[in-house]
């Protein structure tokens, strides 16, 4: 059967994609791969009635087109995890501290780490983030790795240990490994409020759908009905002017005059895709993700706060952090330099050293909640990944190309923005539909 438009994928750029594809009139049919929409976006409910986010959860006040689809869907934005009271923890292995400094920091490390977050945050003015490859030093910015960078100014090891564990809370590479190009980046693109933070919390992520996050994608598959088709993994894909068709894994092909193409890095690179320019292919095949598996424990209360905790930690144990996604529930993310960690241990332990690790934070009580859920995302086969990983000398590689279209084959999704995210995903989402609409 013929269509305007094949979307690939129903997460939340797939989606938002076709929802604003059919409001504009186009015949568009969307093709996932799993059982359920969402992507990277899923939430089960507990008996209790609460629900638990085990992908992606929070946004920020600087994530524009997120919170503006939300309001069309009726959701509701509240604060998240940012506004709870009480101190955040870091866990190493030789400490366990509650509010700053950290317990590693010495004498001059504070003033060092001001220093070097106004530094950042200059360089960063300077980069545009649509544009990072015309910075005069691009390629120089791109060949050093934030950590490097950090030392080249004087950091000294205390103070990259503290930016590096920050890095691992949020389950991207470190900072040995990314970019000083792609995260000075991801900054100019959310800049903030000032230079006091490199990472501002209430700009990334101080807000969450109070009906759940994954509902934003449940109500958009919702309203397309029948034009989202699950349980459709795609295999090839050929793109001509005036025709493409795509082809399933189990052999049936669907045709249309135009693709868009909102599938993670990872997958596509399974997808056999022809028409299209070598130059694109190889920039989107060269992009990569790092790989994370998020954790949720659900507890009768949020006792951490008995002892003025707010629930929000960094840690060094298999764990990267902690925060509070709900009531009674905390959200925990193991990092890519972990996930290995994890991934070797027999299944039956897992669960038992991942609180032992909140137990290290919060106290014994951490050990007994109501329930938990591992979701295991960097070797989930539609996903493998969690969020775009730039390594140094990856932007220029990645080159320009990155997040442009070539018609009638259209690109979206979170790694086709600055910094992946699920404003990304809805951001590169309604824009590739906007294009493929004008371009009629
Ligand atoms: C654990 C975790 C925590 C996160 N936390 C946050 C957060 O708090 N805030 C935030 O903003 N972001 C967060 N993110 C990131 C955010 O969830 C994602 O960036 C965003 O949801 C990605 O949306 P997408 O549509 O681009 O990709 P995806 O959601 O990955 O959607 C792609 C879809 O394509 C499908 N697919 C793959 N291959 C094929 C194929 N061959 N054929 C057909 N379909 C295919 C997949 O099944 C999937 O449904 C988190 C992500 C994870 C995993």
């Amino acid at each position: 059967m013929n269509h305007d438009v094949i979307v690939l994928g129903a997460g939340l750029a797939g989606l938002a994609a076709a929802r604003d594809l059919a409001a504009g009139g186009a015949d568009v049919l969307v093709l996932e791969a799993r059982d359920r929409v969402g992507g990277r976006v899923e939430q089960t409910a507990l008996p209790d009635g609460r629900l638990v986010q085990l992908g992606g959860e929070v946004v920020g006040r600087a994530h524009t087109a997120y919170r503006e689809l939300a309001a069309e869907l009726g959701l509701t934005l509240v604060p998240s995890y940012v506004a709870e009271p009480g101190r955040m923890a870091r866990a190493t292995p030789e400490g366990v501290c509650a509010g700053d400094p950290p317990h590693w920091f010495g004498p001059g490390d504070e003033a060092r780490h001001r220093r070097l977050t106004a530094a950042f945050t200059a360089l960063a003015e300077g980069v545009d983030p649509d544009d990072p490859w015309s910075h005069p030093e691009a390629g120089a910015l791109d060949a050093l790795s934030v950590a490097g960078w950090l030392r080249m100014e004087g950091a000294g090891p205390a103070v990259v240990r503290l930016w590096e564990i920050g890095q691992l809370a949020l389950a991207s590479g470190s900072y040995e490994r990314t970019s000083l190009l792609s995260a000075l980046r991801k900054h100019a693109a959310v800049p903030g409020t000032g230079a006091r933070e490199h990472y501002d919390y209430e700009d990334w992520e101080g807000l969450r759908v109070a009906e759940g996050s994954a509902t934003v994608a449940l109500r958009m598959a919702a309203d397309l009905g029948p034009r989202v088709r699950t349980g459709a993994p795609v295999d090839r894909l050929a793109v001509r002017p005036g025709g493409c068709t795509v082809r399933l894994a189990g052999g049936e092909t669907l045709t249309a005059g135009a693709v868009v193409c909102a599938l993670p890095v990872g997958p596509l690179r399974a997808v056999a895709v022809s028409g299209v320019s070598d130059a694109r292919l190889s920039s989107l095949h060269r992009q990569r993700q790092a790989v994370a598996a998020k954790f949720t424990a659900a507890y009768d209360k949020p006792f951490w706060r008995d002892s003025g905790l707010s629930g929000l930690s960094e840690c060094e144990g298999v764990l990267g952090s902690t925060w509070p996604q709900n009531e009674g529930v905390l959200s925990a993310l193991v990092p890519p330099e972990r996930y290995g960690v994890l991934l070797g241990m027999p299944d039956a332990l897992r669960t038992r050293e991942l609180l032992a690790d909140i137990a290290r934070l919060y106290g014994e009580e951490a050990r007994t909640p109501l329930s938990t859920h591992i979701r295991m995302w960097g070797t989930d086969p539609w996903t493998r990944g969690y969020v775009t990983q730039w390594l140094p000398g990856d932007v220029t590689a990645v080159g320009p190309l990155h997040g442009t279209h070539e018609p009638p084959f259209y690109v979206c999704g979170s790694d086709q923005w600055v910094a992946g995210y699920m404003e990304g995903a809805v951001r590169t989402g309604r824009a590739a539909a906007k294009e493929a609409l004008r371009r009629g």
